[in-house]
């Protein structure tokens, strides 16, 4: 069967892009059968570099970096663009602009599968680029969903959670329990769902095993891909790129 050519822009880490591979690939054969996989590119960046760029606020040249990276992916015959990490959803503006391939937004899907499931008060974990900066919610907003971030104390736990654990591989015992007290605390202060809104959060949740239902970013971007791949979405022509002011 001809499958459209999924690119994905990875590396941010490459933990959370080997999670996109597999739920990718599972999903394509789930739907065909045999031993058909996906058609996939994957252009890969070192991600030391990109936390560079994240942790000294050079967000113009992270954009840069990606974009060059969205080129590679249409040189090489990809049919879309995604990148593989909500984090750098803050320079999507720069990625889709980059090429004339559709871009598949992370949060847009996101927002999609809430919707389908009547969710509408979702806690977002996440990096704290991503649960501080603004542009997840606002781009929720429009969807009729309210995403609640956790307090300082939580945020900074989930943060150091990604980069100095999950980035790495390290899966604790010790950092589920504070991630499912955090996900305890916000039922109880009204949210009905929580968005593991980063793409290593599958490593250490289970999306049906939780105080909350959860709904993961990795397996939600990885279907959206697929269905473009098998071409059942004709929903990601023109994506809605916010404007750089909200950074
Ligand atoms: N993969 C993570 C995310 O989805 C964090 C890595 C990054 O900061 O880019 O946000």
């Amino acid at each position: 069967m001809a499958l459209k050519k999924i690119g994905l822009i990875g590396g941010m880490s490459f933990e959370g892009s080997a999670a996109y591979y597999r739920k990718i690939n599972e999903a394509v054969n789930r739907a065909l059968g045999d031993l058909n996989s996906a058609e996939i590119l994957l252009d890969s960046v070192n991600f030391q570099d990109i936390v560079a760029m994240q942790k000294s606020g050079r967000w113009n040249d992270a954009g840069e970096r990606l974009a060059k990276a969205a080129r590679n992916l249409k040189a090489g015959g990809a049919d879309c663009v995604m990148v593989c990490a909500v984090t750098m959803h803050l320079v999507a503006e720069d990625v889709a602009q980059a090429t004339d391939l559709p871009f598949i937004h992370i949060v847009d899907e996101m927002a999609k599968r809430l919707r389908a499931a009547g969710r509408s008060k979702p806690l977002l974990i996440a990096t704290r680029y991503t649960m501080e900066n603004g542009f997840y919610p606002a781009r929720m907003k429009p969807h009729g969903i309210e995403v609640t971030v956790p307090d300082a104390e939580g945020r900074t736990q989930i943060h150091n959670i990604i980069f100095d654990e999950l980035s790495l591989g390290k899966v604790l015992d010790s950092s589920r329990d504070v991630l499912v007290t955090l996900i305890e605390k916000a039922k109880a202060q009204g949210a009905d769902s929580v968005i593991f809104g980063c793409t290593e959060i599958c490593m250490i949740l289970e999306t049906d095993k939780l105080p909350l239902l959860g709904f993961d970013s990795t397996a939600v971007h990885a279907e959206a891909a697929v269905e473009f791949a098998l071409g059942n979405s004709d929903s990601h022509a023109g994506a809605n790129i916010p404007s750089k002011q909200d950074k």
